[in-house]
This record gives C-alpha cells, sequence and structure tokens, in this order.
C-alpha cells in the first residue's frame, strides 16, 4: 500500500514491512521530493521483501541515479509519469 499523507516535519517517507507492505510519502513536500521519496521508499521495500539487504547509503545511490534518469522529461513521460 501506497498513501501520500502529511507526516512529521523533517520526515520524507517511511516504509514499514508488517503488519502488510506500507510505503508513506509525506504530502506536505514538493512533488519532485515525493517522487524521489517514492523512489526511495520502494527500494527499502523491495530490499527488505526481497532479502536484499540495501544499506541506507545504497539505497540513496540507486534513488539519486534512477532520479537523474527520471528526471528527463521523454524518459519520464515514457514511464507513464505526466509533465
Ligand atoms: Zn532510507
Amino acid at each position: 500500500m501506497i498513501e501520500f499523507a502529511s507526516i512529521a516535519d523533517g520526515e520524507f517517507g517511511e516504509f514499514h514491512a508488517f503488519p502488510s507492505p506500507r510505503v508513506i510519502v509525506n504530502s506536505s513536500v514538493p512533488i519532485e521530493v515525493q517522487r524521489l521519496t517514492l523512489l526511495h521508499e520502494l527500494l527499502h521495500a523491495i530490499s527488505e521483501l526481497y532479502g536484499l539487504g540495501l544499506t541506507e547509503s545504497q539505497v540513496r545511490c540507486i534513488e539519486q541515479g534512477l532520479g537523474q534518469v527520471m528526471s528527463e522529461p521523454d524518459v519520464w513521460e515514457f514511464m507513464g509519469g505526466r509533465i
């Protein structure tokens, strides 16, 4: 489940594996930040659910790399995003 909600100041997002996988994205930050936060929390979810054991720093690196690619308007649109 993915939820967009206002959460504590300074927090961008959260991932909880239990009782069922749930990602929360802070809806009060700019949309570009929400996109990167969703990507970041989904990477934590994938790491946890598939037992990859990614560290916070590895998650950040993948988030930044994919975020760069997805910031290209053509790529973003191809992936189904609206500009
Ligand atoms: Zn993180």
